[in-house]
């Protein structure tokens, strides 16, 4: 026989003798009884009926785990009969968990203490399902052997409140990630929202700024409207006192030029002696020059006077074909030196209410532009009918078939001074004054003047003029 098996049969001898004590002690209560005893005469434990039936589980086992006693209560939980765990090791009813779990603690614990209270454990039954219990056990001497009893206290419901309590703090958990993301989304909201308020403040911030710069343009552009109105007056009063002074200038040097010419003529004619052909040339020259300054005197005499407000209008019923006739002698023989053809083709009665002069200065500053202007061999129109496209005006065209007018400088013609071929207007001896005359006495009289061209091919001046309505 081993020393282990010696051993566990002295333990089975002391405590079938206390469990005869016990047994004895507890007689009273099976004494009579209708119910066997003793329960466990193998082992010699017997248990107390009571003990046996308690609702609660019952077992003892000695130091090394070997079971001695085990109420029908824990068999009955377990699964097992009486005989199967009787004189098995308690660590056979263990999970490994728990086994691991009473040697290193339990077990300990209670050799320690000699006793331990409330401790769970988990029970393997004999159909592999594990069974929560909670253990209060006393270990205690008893003839020189050490015996552990327990009471096992199945502990369902405590799970069932412990998986509640579980899922409590699990929704609690969640409950609280789910408020820690909504407060971390509000944080973000606040944020966005003081973000978009900052942004709004400097966007107000900016449009006030542009609305002061606004309103400061404003103020500048009032002062400087105010500024160019006292300017144009300046201006105004500044260009009356020079066309004024050009009339009176005009005027006085119209005279001695006038007297030139006549002295000149005089010494052509032989009145004070006689001319050498010398001579002769150089007082053409001197005749032609005068005639040219006289020409330009007389031009800017009549811009001044026209600038300066000081033309009358005689406004009469003018019929154009008198006016044609009445310029024609004074074209005609630059016509036939430039071999130009004329052709007047003026419908009867169209008549003008204007200032017949002043129609005839103009006319005849039209056709000897077209004249000067206009190659050998060329043609010359005069054209007159009434507007078709507004009955309360006739239309008076002068045609050429020219060198035109390039589109640019068509524009600048009615300036003053203004000649787009100098040289050959130098040969043609112009002032540049006589579009500028002729357009503020067209609109003088309450017409206009307007020109077409192509360069190379001819141009046509418009000279618009109310009718003469017969009343
Ligand atoms: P000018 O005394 O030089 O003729 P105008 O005011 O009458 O002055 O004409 C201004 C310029 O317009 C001329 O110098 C010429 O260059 C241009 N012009 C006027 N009429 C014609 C035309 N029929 N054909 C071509 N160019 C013209």
């Amino acid at each position: 026989m081993s020393d282990d098996v010696a051993e566990r049969d002295r333990v089975k001898r002391d405590v079938g003798h206390d469990a005869h004590d016990a047994h004895d002690a507890m007689t009273p209560h099976v004494s009579g009884g209708s119910r066997e005893a003793p329960l466990d005469v193998k082992l010699d434990v017997t248990l107390d009926l009571t003990l046996d039936d308690a609702p609660c589980g019952y077992v003892a086992f000695a130091d090394d785990g070997t079971l001695v006693a085990v109420n029908r209560t824990l068999c009955e939980l377990l699964g097992y009969a009486r005989d199967e765990l009787v004189g098995r090791s308690i660590e056979s009813i263990f999970p490994v968990g728990t086994r691991i779990f009473y040697q290193t603690h339990f077990f300990p614990l209670v050799r320690l203490h000699g006793h331990a209270e409330e401790v769970f454990l988990m029970l393997r039954g004999k159909d592999g399902a594990d069974i929560g219990v909670m253990a209060n056990a006393v270990r205690r001497e008893r003839s020189g052997e050490c015996i552990t009893e327990c009471v096992l206290m199945q502990v369902r419901e405590r799970r069932k409140f412990e998986e509640a309590l579980i899922r409590a703090k699990k929704e609690a958990e969640e409950a609280r990630a789910a408020a820690e993301l909504q407060r971390h989304h509000v944080e973000e909201a606040n944020a966005l929202l003081e973000r978009q308020a900052l942004e709004l403040e400097l966007q107000q911030q900016h449009l006030e700024d542009q609305a002061e710069e606004l309103r400061t343009l404003n103020e500048n552009l009032v002062e400087r409207t105010d500024e160019l109105e006292r300017q144009r007056a300046i201006a105004d009063q500044a260009n009356h006192a020079k066309s004024e002074f050009l009339a009176v200038m005009s005027h006085e040097l119209r005279t001695p030029l006038n007297a030139i010419g006549g002295y000149v003529q005089l010494l052509e004619m032989g009145i004070h002696g006689p001319v050498t052909p010398a001579q002769s040339e150089a007082l053409a020259k001197v005749s032609r020059s005068q005639r040219h300054l006289l020409n330009l005197v007389n031009d800017v005499l009549n811009l001044a006077r026209v600038e300066a407000g000081r033309v009358d209008y005689a406004l009469e019923q003018v019929t154009i074909r008198e006016v044609v006739d009445a310029v024609l002698p004074m074209v005609e023989p630059q016509l036939d030196a430039q071999h130009l053809r004329f052709d007047v083709r003026v419908a009867p009665g169209v008549a003008a209410h204007a200032d017949r002069q002043k129609v005839e200065q103009i006319l005849l500053n039209l056709i000897s532009n077209a004249v000067k202007f206009t190659p050998p061999d060329g043609t010359v129109s005069v054209d007159a009918a009434e507007d078709e496209s507004d009955a309360s005006r006739v239309i008076l065209r002068v045609t050429d078939t020219g060198i035109g007018i390039a589109p640019a400088q068509l524009a600048e013609i009615f300036e003053p001074f203004v000649q787009v071929d100098a040289s050959h207007t130098r040969r043609a001896q112009g002032t540049g004054l006589g579009l500028t005359i002729s357009r503020d006495l067209a609109r003088g009289m309450g017409g206009d003047l307007t020109a077409t061209s192509e360069p190379g091919k001819g141009s046509a001046f418009t000279l618009t003029l109310p009718r003469f309505a017969a009343t």
